[in-house]
């Protein structure tokens, strides 16, 4: 099954406060808006900073953590001389 969904977090673009989580179809995706939303902290309309926190994330975060799991295992069983 092909992912056609993905979580956005919407945020405050002032103070970073989540607004607002919602899902898209991937196909309208956009993280772009003029629009301003309500932020609860400012206690004013803000304009929103959108980002994916669904799947796409999840799988960037999965390919980044191969790297280091790697180099880590020659150094097992190595130890310095006195
Ligand atoms: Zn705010």
């Amino acid at each position: 099954m092909p992912i056609t969904e993905v979580i956005i977090v919407s945020s405050c673009g002032e103070c970073g406060t989540e607004i607002e989580t919602f899902t898209v179809k991937k196909d309208n995706m956009m993280l772009s808006t003029k629009e301003l939303a309500w932020c609860s902290k400012c206690q004013a309309d803000r304009p929103q900073v959108r980002d994916v926190a669904g799947r796409l994330e999840a799988i960037e975060n999965e390919q980044q953590s191969y790297p280091k799991a790697v180099p880590a295992e020659p150094f097992h069983g190595k130890t310095p001389s006195p």
